[in-house]
């Protein structure tokens, strides 16, 4: 039994060293990646469903490491708030985004909205506002055409200091959106006390709307709501022409989704045709 135990423990500390020499590899990838620009940014559109027409993009970010291959945002954003790199991580990546949006908008594309992923940390973090005021001036862009998405998690905890954040990121006057709806079990009150002008329905809602009788009146009862508190609606993750025709009849404002189109690099957005297909 001695032995066994020995064994055991043999096998899981090399299990466990394994994982943190993996960790250690992709933290040191990340920050050689960060200062050799190997971070890029990929655009989903953002699509009105009353017109059809993509309004919006929403910036996602993208890592393909030499050793270690694509590595998949959730993976590395995590990482990145573990070990203190998330900060740099998100300023290069709300950087990028507004550079990217004002060259379309100097080569004639109609203006859009960008929206830019806040990670928990980044939200907690204690120049965010700086941050954000930076890259909006360094790319001239009209605050109203950023948009930052920040997950209902976040809304969990530390309400009296979450509420000051988002008060001054309006008063700077980007627009704010609470993304992953419908997750994070947090009291729709927060909605009428908070300012937040979209919601995004969490994708897994989205994805039985057509089959799943609880999944469609969760839906149609989050439109309702935002809608009475002034609040628009996107969904996520919409894939399918169903999806699509049941959020159009019960009054969604947005979609994104692969049925529209999958996230695209900077250039395809620029020539991206407005015109909607599928809805
Ligand atoms: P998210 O913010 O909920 O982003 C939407 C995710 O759904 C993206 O995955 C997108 O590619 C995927 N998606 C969009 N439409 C469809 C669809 O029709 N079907 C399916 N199956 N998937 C769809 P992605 O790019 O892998 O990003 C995953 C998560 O990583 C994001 O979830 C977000 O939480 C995080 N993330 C990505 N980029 C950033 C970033 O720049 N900053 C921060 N803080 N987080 C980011
Ligand atoms: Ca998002
Ligand atoms: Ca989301
Ligand atoms: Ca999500």
């Amino acid at each position: 039994a001695k032995d066994l135990g020995r064994a055991n423990f043999q096998f899981f500390s090399s299990e466990l060293n394994a994982r943190l020499q993996e960790r250690m590899a992709l933290e040191a990838a990340l920050r050689c990646a960060l200062r050799s620009d190997g971070i890029r940014v990929e655009y989903q559109p953002i699509v009105d469903l009353c017109t059809g027409r993509a309004v919006g993009v929403e910036a996602l970010a993208r890592w393909t490491d030499r050793h270690l291959g694509v590595v998949t945002p959730d993976r590395f954003i995590r990482v990145a708030e573990e070990c203190g790199l998330i900060s740099d991580l998100g300023r290069r990546i709300l950087q990028l985004a507004c550079r990217d949006l004002s060259h379309w908008l100097a080569a004639g594309r109609t203006a859009m909205q960008i929206s830019v992923n806040v990670s928990v940390r980044q939200f907690r973090e204690a120049d965010l506002i700086e941050q954000v005021s930076a890259a909006l001036e360094l790319a001239q862009l009209p605050p109203e055409l950023l948009c930052l998405e920040i997950t209902e998690s976040v809304m969990l905890q530390d309400t009296q200091a979450n509420e000051t954040t988002l008060r001054r990121l309006k008063e700077l006057g980007v627009s704010l959106a609470m993304d992953d709806f419908g997750t994070g079990y947090s009291s729709l009150s927060y909605l009428k006390r908070l300012p937040f002008d979209k919601v995004k329905i969490d994708r897994s809602f989205v994805r039985d709307l057509a089959v799943d009788p609880g999944d469609a009146a969760l839906v149609r009862s989050i439109i309702s709501m935002a809608h009475d508190l002034g609040i628009a609606v996107v969904a996520e993750g919409v894939e399918t022409v169903e999806q699509c025709r049941f959020l159009k009849r019960h009054g969604c404002d947005l979609i994104q989704g692969y049925l529209f189109s999958k996230p695209l690099p900077a250039d395809a957005i620029e020539t991206l045709d407005a015109e909607g297909r599928c809805l």
